[in-house]
């Protein structure tokens, strides 16, 4: 089935089945590029919405659920989620971040490392309670080229230092 999907500029993009698959397979392309890679998961920012290090982290395979994961990839998805907090926190990006991951049959299993901002406490009080809310505000407002010209340096932070040894 063939989708659509709006990027962080505004741009759409169509796209069929699986949108994690389409970006690893290079048929979508999310802003900032693919920032890392381990054998079994790989990195990015968000597609959709313009919020600075707002980043994703996909399984490689079209799992839905952690339930799904042999062992070696439990550990090499929970080695994989702190290194990415300890480095966008070394670049900056936030002190502290939420993890959402969503089981949905239908959804390619993926976790949202999101970054808890001070505009976000500033405008909607508790960040959790108003994850939607931040994220509709900031594909409404926030793709501006300043934002989006931070966006891309902090993709290119983190994937340097992703990428160290
Ligand atoms: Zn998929």
């Amino acid at each position: 089935m063939l989708k659509t999907i709006t990027d962080l500029e505004g741009l759409e993009h169509k796209y069929n089945d699986c949108m994690s698959c389409e970006i690893l397979n290079g048929n979508l392309n999310c802003f900032g590029g693919i920032l890392h890679q381990t054998e079994n998961f790989y990195v990015c920012q968000d597609f959709e919405i313009p919020i600075n290090g707002f980043i994703i982290i996909s399984s490689k395979k079209h799992y839905s659920t952690i339930n799904q994961f042999s062992n070696e990839e439990k550990i090499e998805f929970i080695m994989l989620v702190d290194k990415v907090l300890k480095k966008l926190k070394k670049i900056g990006v936030a002190e502290e971040f939420i993890l959402v991951q969503g089981e949905r049959s239908d959804i390619h299993f993926h976790t949202s490392l999101f970054p808890r901002k001070d505009w976000m406490k500033e405008k909607f009080g508790r960040v959790i309670a108003n994850l939607k809310q931040i994220q509709e505000y900031a594909k409404n407002n926030m793709r501006t080229a300043e934002n989006l010209k931070q966006i891309k340096q902090t993709c290119e932070n983190l994937k340097k230092e992703l990428n160290k040894n």
